[in-house]
């Protein structure tokens, strides 16, 4: 599966997980299912936010809020690894549920998108990577 993402939104997304070093940073997707037209910056109120992210939930109350008014979906949140791995890690395994959100994971230099299918034979609870092209 292939996912766009606006121009300039890769840079944002560098850039705040530089800008948070060594804690993860954190916010919110919006566009539509395969598209991501803008992100949305959130405060990590996680406990330790080096290892673990909490998008603040007064953000994602407001976002959630905004978007029903403006025609733009919230459709997936994006977290930065500070150790410089590109891929979900234990932890965000084990919260994940298949709701269909994107989840972009900023890490290494690069910006990686995933998406948890919903459970099947070869692959219960997996992430599966995504495509993304500048759209
Ligand atoms: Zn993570």
């Amino acid at each position: 599966m292939i996912v766009g993402i606006a121009s300039g939104v890769t840079e944002t997304l560098l850039a705040a997980a530089a800008a948070a070093a060594p804690h993860e940073c954190c916010g919110l997707l919006l566009g539509r299912p395969c598209h991501v037209a803008a992100v949305v910056p959130a405060r990590n109120v996680a406990a330790d936010p080096a290892r673990s992210f909490e998008i603040d939930p007064a953000t994602l109350l407001r976002v959630h809020r905004e978007a029903r008014g403006s025609g733009q979906q919230v459709v997936g949140h994006y977290h930065s690894h500070p150790n410089g791995v590109a891929e979900p890690s234990k932890r965000d395994a084990a919260r994940a549920v298949v709701d269909g959100q994107l989840w972009v994971i900023i890490a290494g230099g690069t910006v990686t998108a995933w998406h948890l299918p919903p459970p099947s034979p070869q692959g219960e609870g997996r992430f599966r990577p995504l495509t993304l092209v500048a759209a």
